[in-house]
């Protein structure tokens, strides 16, 4: 059995890799010395090599994005071990540059940029954040504003941390009319985009984390690593087979280590979201971090599902509707699900129950009964 250890760092990104190295010291850099100044720079330390496993695969993780992320790759024959390290590490650093313009608590991020703008001015946008917007708007009008990346306007005044209190009704109801996704102002022409009322505010918490799986999964392909899976809190893709074996992804258990059952997969997004992950106590109720944007309120847990997971052709999709999903509770979400052809999902009620979509019951594994 190989151990879990990390590997010496690969890049000033600070990317590791976990593999069954022996040393998992981070490479120490020698003390500088006084150096004449025309001194020759210092060659670039090659890429390691990371190791592969038995079965034939290269697994990787990083903190980005405030979680962990990881990727598992199968090596094919035609490539390096090498290669797959330095995709891997390109991988990383896309949702490294996603994060960098995507993060609504960054200030100098693009989004906070054009969330500061609002009221204004069409504003040219980068490519991703155009995509971004774009696809937030399709989700917004199908979930009919259950997934709102404007719900930032009263979003911004709740704190998720333990001892925060809620804000008053009257914050409330004055940043409420603030959200609303048909405010998000996009023109292709120029690639350009505006926010139409001052005041408003966008947050992407809900979809951004899927599209950098995404882009990280597409960077792994283009460089002739198709067999993967890029995982990121919760946010899946998996791509190709294990070496013709399918991909088997399990669905984490609300409470408690292990999971519920699993799904076979290949090229699809698996997306998991709960309101255990992230909460808030208030007057002996618990409100989880997805903001209903009709009310301005968190869901009040006791009425959602325990968890949601939503399989869709990609996860930037398999993250908003997840998120669309549990705002709607379980009985409508899965109604909306089966509306949806190309849309899964695996719904845990508070009762436990385990609500699976008609498109999943054949092929949904349940683990051994103990
Ligand atoms: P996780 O962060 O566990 O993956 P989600 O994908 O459900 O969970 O995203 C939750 C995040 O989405 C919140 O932290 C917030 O940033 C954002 N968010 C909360 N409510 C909404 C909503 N109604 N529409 C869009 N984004 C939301
Ligand atoms: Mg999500």
């Amino acid at each position: 059995m190989s151990a879990r250890v990390i590997a010496p760092r690969l890049s000033a990104l600070g990317l590791a890799l976990l593999c069954g190295c022996s040393d998992p010291s981070p490479r120490s850099l020698p003390a500088p010395s006084p150096a004449p100044l025309a001194a020759p720079l210092p060659a670039a330390p090659p890429v390691q090599a990371p190791p592969v496993r038995r079965d034939g695969t290269i697994y990787a993780e990083s903190e980005l994005m405030g979680t962990r992320f990881s990727i598992n790759l199968w090596l094919p024959p035609s490539q390096t071990a090498e290669a797959a390290g330095a995709a891997i590490e390109l991988a990383f650093a896309e949702i490294d540059r996603i994060e960098g313009l995507a993060s609504e608590w960054r200030p100098d991020s693009e989004i906070s940029q054009l969330s500061a703008a609002a009221g204004g001015e069409p504003r040219p946008l980068s490519p991703d954040l155009y995509t971004l917007l774009q696809r937030s708007k399709v989700v917004a009008e199908a979930t009919d504003g259950a997934f709102d990346p404007t719900f930032h306007a009263v979003g911004q005044l709740w704190s998720f941390r333990p001892g925060a209190i809620p804000p008053s009704a009257e914050a409330i109801a004055d940043k409420l009319p603030l959200v609303d996704w048909r405010g998000i102002e996009l023109t292709a022409e120029g690639r350009r985009g505006r926010l139409r009322r001052a005041g408003m505010k966008l947050g992407l918490g809900a979809i951004a984390k899927g599209y950098a799986v995404d882009r990280a999964a597409q960077l792994l392909s283009d460089r002739g690593f198709t067999d993967h899976i890029v995982e990121g809190g919760g946010d899946t893709f998996v791509s190709g087979t294990k070496g013709g074996a399918a991909w088997m992804v399990g669905i984490q258990r609300p409470d408690g280590p292990g999971s519920v059952g699993a799904l076979p997969l290949r090229d699809r997004a698996l997306v998991t979201s709960g309101g255990y992950q992230r909460y808030f106590e208030h007057a002996g109720r618990r409100y989880s971090h997805i903001i209903d944007p009709r009310s301005g309120w968190p869901l009040d847990e006791a009425a959602s599902a325990l968890s949601v997971s939503v399989l869709a052709p990609d996860a930037t999709d398999a993250d908003a509707y997840c998120t669309a999903v549990a705002v709607m509770g379980p009985a409508r979400g899965m109604e909306f699900i089966e509306s949806r052809p190309e849309l899964e999902a695996v719904i845990i009620t508070q009762d436990r129950q385990l609500l699976i979509s008609s498109g999943l019951t054949e092929r949904f594994i349940r683990p051994p009964a103990p």
